[in-house]
């Protein structure tokens, strides 16, 4: 097999383009890909017939419109290209229109009261600056999803209008500054992706994995993750042929994986690809976290998206790299040699930091969800409270600047490793920190506070934004500044936002208390759970930020919030229920039963002598008719206040109490479960228990 010969074999990619249309067609189409402009039915027509007989020059017989509506996940109607002639013929047919426009019934869809059900009709409209590609016989047409009324239904449009937003903001600001090369500014963005994979047959046997994707009950194993010898260990011949096969898989859909590695936890797992433009990086993602489920099927696993699938273990997340890029090919963020001297990199530093600081709720609200309230600021993830990490050489930068002070620059350090034999290489100027929510890697930043079954979409359309605002206030407070007067002026504007927003960089270690005391006095925001955060999706300076650069109208963000809200409270409702499930099926029968067996044997024992003691067996009875009285009892709580929840009417509210009291419930139930299936015998258990699940592959 060779790597480059497959690559990109089933993707619809530029080079085909070039190969398949007519010279002028194809012009207009990167036109159209490269500018934003409208696409003419004739050029569509032209394309569609191109496409179609390249998807079935690869096996493809149908087509879809392929879309992420609000559930988080893909959606897909297959459409065969067959067209009846009579006489028993067909051809294979397909029109611009059909690859223009799709008009799925929009009804099944999450909308937040957006759409009332009886106008059913929503749109797909084909997004062409993210390739087609052909998955499993069907030729996959990304598109945006929108309703009778033009409303966003997805979470493609409002990231394609952020993008255009950032674009428009950043373009505007470098000709301000000097800059009149630059034609157009994208956003770039490399997701690493953490995932868990256990044996199929253990995945079947676990109603809480199935239903919830996270075990709601388990026991800690003897060994957990703290001899740290997981993370970046040897790959196990299974998982090995797992990720060989997972990479050739996206490979093919010109997905560029690049990176793939052991995570702390057992059976935990990361994959990165190379950066990409930030609609298709979202995309891929998407692609590849379905890949990585198909995958895992053939080899008998189950490929775990959840945040949090083993309490007490290390959950798994996603790091959004993110960074701008020229059309001249530029890096807006690289600091190159010197960054102090480097203006224009220091004014996209700055602005960012204003908008992290400004819009922190914001991007703590697009990395909330349930699954991710199990890992922010529980030590392992991110803190809940965001902040920004630069490093020791850009905080050295931006103090001389701060205090008019000289920045002497500092020296690339040559690595000594003691050892003459290894190559000789220069260090970094700064150290890694592991800690921060946000952190400056050299040329990007890397967003860290993602959930791993998280689409990218969110994160990135409030930090796209967020920027721009804040590009376009510095536009307009130096759009009229004298030639000569400019250098000054940018210099003012650099230190000034660096005087008042310097609060948010904080470079040391984010998982202390010391810290969360210290952002407080800084009048940083703390939200710990999602139905805390989410009420500022719908403040006025939010809504504003986002109406004025034409992201969401408002009643798309109220739309947004009750869908948000609704998921929080569905999530945790199915938990809740799959608890009380497995306690009265499967866990508290099978206490029982360890109960009737002991009583059993206490029996005969007393048969055979009336002398023999009984002690353990009597203890042992004890503690299981204690332990299931109490099991009994907080399962009749947590019924009755999952009742109440369901009988409220605000939605917020409604989060609010399966936040507080729910998760409460299903603690207080867990805690006595855990600690009963701790003397319960292996073979008496209905489940795998974490021991198994987690070592055993
Ligand atoms: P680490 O594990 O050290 O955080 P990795 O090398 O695993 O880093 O991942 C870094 C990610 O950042 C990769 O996906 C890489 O392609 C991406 N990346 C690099 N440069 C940029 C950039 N300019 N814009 C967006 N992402 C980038
Ligand atoms: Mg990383």
């Amino acid at each position: 097999m060779s790597i480059p010969q497959i690559y990109g074999s089933l993707v619809f990619n530029d080079k085909i383009m070039r190969d398949k249309l007519p010279k002028d067609i194809y012009k207009a189409l990167r036109k159209t890909i490269d500018k934003n402009t409208h696409l003419e039915l004739d050029v569509a027509n032209a394309v569609a017939v191109a496409m179609k007989e390249w998807a079935i020059e690869n096996g493809a017989t149908h087509f879809t419109h392929w879309f992420q509506p609000m559930t988080g996940f893909t959606a897909e109607k297959h459409d065969s290209f067959i067209n009846p002639v009579g006489d028993g013929d067909i051809i294979m047919e397909f029109s611009g229109k059909e690859l223009v426009k799709g008009e799925p019934d929009a009804s099944s869809f999450p909308s937040g009261g957006l759409r009332a059900t009886f106008e059913a009709r929503g749109y797909t409209a084909w997004d062409p600056t993210s390739p087609a590609f052909i998955k499993d016989g069907t030729l996959c047409i990304p598109t945006a999803f929108c309703s009778y009324s033009g409303e966003a239904l997805d979470k493609k449009t409002p990231l394609l209008r952020s993008m255009e937003a950032l674009d428009k903001e950043a373009t505007k600001i470098l000709s301000i500054l000097g800059n009149n090369d630059v034609e157009s500014v994208t956003t770039t963005v490399g997701p690493e992706q953490e995932y868990f994979l256990i044996d199929k047959e253990d995945y079947k046997k676990r109603r809480d994995l199935i239903f919830t994707g996270r075990t709601l009950l388990g026991a800690m194993p003897p060994k957990g993750q703290e001899m740290e010898d997981h993370y970046f260990g040897t790959l196990k011949p299974r998982v090995a042929a797992y990720m060989h096969d997972l990479d050739e898989e996206l490979w093919k859909l010109g997905i560029p994986a690049k990176t793939k590695h052991n995570e702390v936890a057992p059976c935990q797992h990361e994959l990165a690809p190379v950066f990409d433009t930030t609609n298709v990086a979202v995309d891929h993602n998407q692609l590849t976290m379905e890949i990585m489920k198909k995958v895992a099927d053939k080899h008998n696993f189950v490929c775990l998206l959840h945040e949090k699938p083993f309490d007490g273990i290390n959950g798994s997340g996603k790091h959004n790299n993110w960074s701008m890029t020229t059309n001249t090919g530029v890096n807006l963020l690289d600091p190159g040699k010197t960054p102090a001297e480097n203006t224009q990199f220091l004014v996209f530093l700055v602005a960012i930091i204003k908008a992290v600081d400004d819009y922190a709720d914001l991007l703590r609200l697009s990395v909330a969800s349930a699954g991710n309230d199990h890992r922010l600021g529980a030590n392992e993830a991110p803190p809940a409270i965001v902040s920004i990490f630069l490093g020791d050489e850009l905080t050295a930068v931006l103090d001389s600047i701060e205090n008019d002070t000289f920045f002497g620059k500092q020296q690339s350090v040559a690595m000594e490793t003691g050892a003459k034999v290894l190559p000789h290489f220069m260090k970094d100027t700064t150290d890694r920190n592991r800690t921060s929510p946000f952190a400056f890697t050299g040329n990007k930043f890397e967003f860290r506070a993602l959930g791993s079954s998280l689409s990218v979409s969110g994160p990135n359309v409030v930090l796209n934004t967020a920027v721009s605002e804040v590009l376009a206030q510095f536009s307009k407070e130096l759009q009229n500044v004298a030639k000569e007067d400019m250098d000054k002026a940018v210099h003012e504007l650099i230190k000034k936002t660096i005087i008042e927003h310097k609060r948010v960089i904080f470079n040391g270690n984010g998982y202390t208390d010391e810290w969360v005391a210290e952002a407080e006095k800084r009048g940083l925001y703390n939200y710990k759970s999602t139905p805390d955060v989410l009420p500022s999706f719908i403040e006025k300076k939010n809504v504003d930020l986002f109406v004025s650069h034409g992201i969401f109208t408002e009643s798309e963000i109220n739309s947004r919030y009750e869908i948000l809200l609704e998921n929080y409270s569905k999530t945790i409702h199915i938990e809740a229920k799959t608890l009380s499930d497995m306690l009265t099926h499967e866990f508290m029968p099978t206490l029982m039963k360890y109960l009737d067996q002991i009583t059993d044997i206490a029996a005969k024992k007393k048969q055979v002598s009336d002398s023999i003691s009984c002690k353990s067996e009597l203890k042992l009875i004890d503690k299981l008719s204690a332990w299931y009285e109490k099991l009994d009892d907080l399962n009749d709580k947590l019924v009755a206040d999952r009742k109440k929840a369901e009988a409220m009417e605000d939605s917020l509210d409604m989060a609010k109490f399966y936040q507080t009291e729910i998760l409460a419930d299903m603690a207080a139930i867990r805690t006595i479960a855990d600690e009963a299936e701790e003397v319960i015998p292996e073979e008496l258990m209905p489940y795998p228990s974490y021991t198994k699940m987690l070592f055993y592959v």
